[in-house]
């Protein structure tokens, strides 16, 4: 049976490519078809404005304020977080750090959080298909610290086991981190049950959110996490801009993580005070015109109907599904009930790369390799896979190129 693109009613991505300048190229000689998004999302014309006019007119140092392009560069930043704020509902500005991306995200809570409260003996839960950025640097701390980072396990359908994670929950772990979707393998983890059953054990959590940000709206005080780490260039905004949120408690008791300027109150050779919070864990120049491009990507998102684009994205996987069992060859490599932004997938007898390789040369962007997850390559035994990732503006048309370009690789390949 062949698959039928459904109508989505409220969302035109044909329209709203219109808004992306980088999509309206030509790779190789065709239509670039961008399918890397997991990667990095491309950029509206919004963001790029408001970084063009951020340093053609406001360009300043911020929080300095002895002149009028200084004070506008700080209103600028400042409001840039308290979208921020508001986007994911944290409970005040003390609680939006920003960082460079998910990883100092979750470095900085490595650093200064956990090696101020782990013993020897204790334990970091972490799932077995985290991306690197959610398992090094909990490895980093815990030999530091003589604590242990134990893998919660994933099935063969790339699901994390439940029952297995509630008898790893015991007194010695004290912390679990967690991906609220899998770049590896699209799997949507359910993080709130996640959370509660950390919390009922006495652990706090660390929700790497690079993946989730960009598909669902996130408030995470409904979700009662203790921290969120998102990046900026997967949710249209520019690269080199991330989001820590942490609970206003939590932060107030965590030791700053980098210092220098802006992170303290007075310094002197007796002894150093630190700023309040968030400026505590911001130690130097920021990125203050990633910031307002940032704020520009979320007044972007907030502009669209956010239930139809779900419901659009929803409807590519599924399309991309149903093509995808009715292709011969090609296996796709997790399978949750829940899934969301990334398709990886394996033609028989064929490795990732040359997949890749023969689909970019039709202008099609897809990501082959490990995609920064190991282990999870490692338990399925294979290595790597190749990603299809969606974003907004893709079609349903996006999807019949890649499938059309798949049957065109198998030509060559088998
Ligand atoms: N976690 C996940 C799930 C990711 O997909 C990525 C990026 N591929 C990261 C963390 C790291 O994000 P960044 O490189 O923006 O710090």
């Amino acid at each position: 049976m062949n698959a039928v693109a459904p109508a989505i009613t409220g969302f035109d991505a044909k329209a709203l490519r219109g808004d992306f300048p980088a999509l309206q190229q030509e790779v190789n000689g065709q239509p670039l078809i961008y399918l890397d998004n997991a990667a990095t999302t491309q950029k509206p014309q919004a963001v790029i404005d408001a970084l063009v006019n951020y340093y053609a007119r406001d360009n300043s140092n911020v929080h300095r304020g002895a002149h009028a392009l200084s004070d506008r560069a700080t209103v600028a930043f400042e409001n840039a977080r308290n979208k921020v704020v508001q986007f994911i509902n944290a409970g005040s500005s003390k609680e939006v750090l920003w960082t460079r991306g998910t990883t100092e995200s979750i470095n900085l809570v490595a650093s200064s959080y956990a090696r101020s409260v782990l013993k020897t003996g204790d334990r970091i839960l972490v799932s077995a298909m985290e991306h690197h950025s959610n398992i090094v640097p909990w490895q980093l701390v815990a030999e530091a610290c003589g604590a242990e980072v134990v893998p919660i396990p994933v099935s063969d359908a790339g699901e994390l086991d439940i029952e297995a994670y509630k008898s790893l929950l015991d007194e010695r772990v004290k912390l679990v981190a967690v991906g609220h979707v899998s770049n590896a393998l699209g799997t949507v983890n359910p993080i709130k049950l996640i959370i509660d059953l950390a919390h009922s054990a006495g652990a706090k959590v660390l929700i790497d959110g690079a993946q989730g940000v960009p598909h669902f709206d996130v408030d995470v005080q409904a979700l009662d996490c203790d921290f969120y780490a998102f990046s900026g260039h997967k949710m249209y905004g520019p690269t080199g801009t991330g989001v820590l949120y942490g609970k206003e408690a939590l932060l107030e008791q965590m030791p700053p993580y980098h210092g220098g300027g802006e992170m303290i109150k007075t310094v002197s050779f007796e002894g150093t005070t630190f700023n309040d919070l968030p400026f505590k864990f911001e130690a130097g120049t920021p990125n203050i015109g990633g910031a307002v491009g940032l704020a520009a990507a979320v007044d972007y998102l907030q502009g669209l109907d956010r239930a139809a684009l779900a419901a659009h994205e929803r409807a590519l996987m599924q399309y991309a599904h149903d093509k995808a069992a009715a292709f011969e060859g090609l296996k796709r490599i997790g399978c949750a009930k829940t899934i969301a932004g990334a398709f990886s997938f394996l033609l028989e007898g064929v490795h990732p790369a040359d997949v890749g390789m023969l689909l970019d040369q039709q202008g099609i962007a897809v990501r082959t390799g490990d995609h920064c997850a190991q282990p999870i390559m490692k338990q399925f035994g294979i290595p790597g896979t190749v990603r299809a990732s969606f974003a907004l503006y893709n079609t349903f048309e996006d999807v019949d190129a890649l499938f059309a370009g798949l049957e065109k690789a198998k030509t060559f390949l088998l």
